[in-house]
């Protein structure tokens, strides 16, 4: 069953369909008494440091469960599938964090199901993640093997009906390392930053009956995410290490924050003691903080400039530009985050740009702190909206958002198109089918070539095929039908009418291994 056929079951109204279950959880298994909100369990940390002074009190009334109350079978219709409540204490010295994570898991399968599996990125990592307990009403004997964390529910959680697992763990960070790893720096530290990306566990997503944990490989990506809405409670023990994270954030005092994000696929901060943000506001009014490492200027021939400046106007345009061609951003607010770490790294409303690109910045826009940037900000459509299985069609997201690169430099600097063909795509005579799974390449290059490059190659001449306006049509009506989906290929080809299907089969045949629409 494609992933599609999956997510088509959210749609029905199966909970009237279904017999009524045995045993059903109760609104009880979301108390307070289980899960204590955000704000009491922030209010009673100690405080940071012998010289903290008063604590200001937490007021995040919104903390509190919204199902607290309610049916946990007959939750909203567009209540999400995972909520996650986090408390995390950062250790920067010992590079740890301490977690306690709640999470709410609506069942919309259509089915009764006997577990739960959550995928533990962490867990790639030798001794990173240190599983303390998992409790929750009817949870059984959880096992741990690699990435994949197995919950049994000794009552099965019926159709429509939500529970909610309490996990307790502790993260020991790793630090950015050397070659390809270096590239999973998104978790990891420095001597001036701590990385949590993927940090925290995430509930499968079901499709064919099973659970999907793709296996770990050092090329690309294999992260499969259902959104789901996140509040984050982060209390750090070194005050002057600053956090930048997405969506609505509380800052207390004493190195203690609440993010909240909704509908995200994950959940991602940055700490550092250099942190310096600069920010602007799209003329949609999108907030874009850029949170760089200090040192960003650059002295050229015609001056100082300031590659912070410079990343802060990309993303802004870029974000204007793909809310033209693509639809609305989501959220208020964006941020990038200057990495230790190479290349970048996309993660909803947050992105990762290496530092290197900060570095390399000429002050000229013909660069990787230009493309870099704004193919991160293109993945808030292509990752964070429209999602998709990263391990295995990992051409969705990568190829759109290297071709938005293209869109943006034709937009905003016509003058360097040829220059971005043969810079970004054909010094590397890309070759490789685009529609390849990341376990079929030896090096990154390699995987790039094919599925960015040649993805790129396959989409621009699509658009020969089509025109412009029917080819960002297409991008544009497939967004509006899959945000907040994860989506087979068929879903994109899905919006192609019959004739363009037609004009474009020549191209499909020349670039994808299955040049067929469906699966
Ligand atoms: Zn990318």
């Amino acid at each position: 069953m494609p992933l599609l056929t999956l997510l088509a079951l959210l749609l029905c109204g199966c909970n009237l369909s279904q017999p009524a279950p045995a045993v059903r959880p109760t609104a009880t298994t979301f108390s307070a008494a289980v899960i204590p909100t955000l704000a009491s369990r922030l209010s009673t940390l100690p405080p940071a440091g012998s010289n903290a002074t008063a604590t200001p009190e937490p007021t995040a009334t919104q903390s509190q469960p919204t199902a607290a109350a309610a049916d946990l079978c007959a939750l909203p219709a567009d209540a999400p599938i995972a909520q996650h409540r986090v408390d995390a204490e950062v250790d920067i010295a010992a590079h740890t964090v301490t977690v306690t994570q709640a999470t709410r898991y609506l069942n919309r399968t259509g089915a009764p199901l006997n577990d739960l599996v959550f995928n533990v990125e962490p867990n790639y990592w030798l001794q990173a993640f240190a599983l303390t307990s998992v409790t929750g009403d009817g949870v059984g004997e959880s096992s741990i093997t690699g990435r994949r964390l197995t919950v049994p529910l000794t009552t099965p959680l019926e159709a429509d009906c939500a529970t909610t697992v309490t996990l307790a763990f502790i993260l020991t960070v790793p630090p950015v390392s050397e070659g390809v790893e270096a590239f999973k720096g998104y978790f990891g530290y420095t001597d001036r930053q701590f990385n949590l990306g993927h940090w925290l566990p995430t509930v499968a997503v079901r499709a064919n009956g099973g659970w999907i944990t793709r296996e770990a490989f050092f090329a690309g990506e294999q992260n499969v995410l259902d959104v789901a809405d996140w509040e984050v409670g982060l209390r750090v023990n070194d005050e002057t290490w600053l956090a930048a994270a997405p969506g609505d954030v509380t800052e207390y005092g004493n190195g203690r924050y609440l993010g909240k994000l909704p509908r995200a696929r994950d959940y991602s901060i940055s700490l550092s003691p250099d942190f310096v943000k600069s920010t602007d506001i799209t003329l949609d009014g999108v907030t874009v903080d850029v949170y760089t490492l200090g040192n960003t200027e650059v002295q050229t021939a015609g001056g100082v400039v300031d590659g912070a400046t410079h990343a802060l106007t990309m993303a802004a345009r870029s974000l204007e530009l793909f809310a033209q061609l693509y639809g609305p951003y989501p959220y208020q607010r964006m941020i990038i985050v200057q990495g230790d770490f190479p290349d970048g790294m996309e993660f909803s409303a947050f992105s990762f740009v290496s530092t290197t690109w900060f570095e390399r910045y000429t002050g000229q826009p013909d660069g990787f702190l230009t493309l870099i940037t704004v193919h991160e900000v293109a993945h808030q459509w292509w990752y964070t909206q429209v999602g998709s299985d990263s391990a295995l069609t990992p051409w969705l997201d990568e190829a759109l958002s290297t071709y938005s690169e293209y869109a943006f430099i034709e937009q905003f600097y016509p003058t360097l198109s040829d220059w971005w063909w043969d810079f970004r795509i054909d010094a590397y005579s890309p070759e490789g089918f685009v529609d390849s799974t990341v376990y079929e390449f030896s090096t990154i290059r390699a995987y790039i070539n094919a599925v960015y490059l040649n993805g790129v190659r396959m989409l621009h001449q699509m658009r020969q095929d089509l025109g412009s306006e029917a080819f960002f049509g297409i991008l544009k009506r497939y967004v509006a039908a899959n945000a907040g989906r994860v989506v087979s290929p068929a879903a994109f080809w899905g919006q192609f009418s019959p004739e363009e299907l037609a004009a474009t089969a020549a191209t499909r045949a020349r670039f994808l291994r299955r040049a067929d629409v469906g699966g």
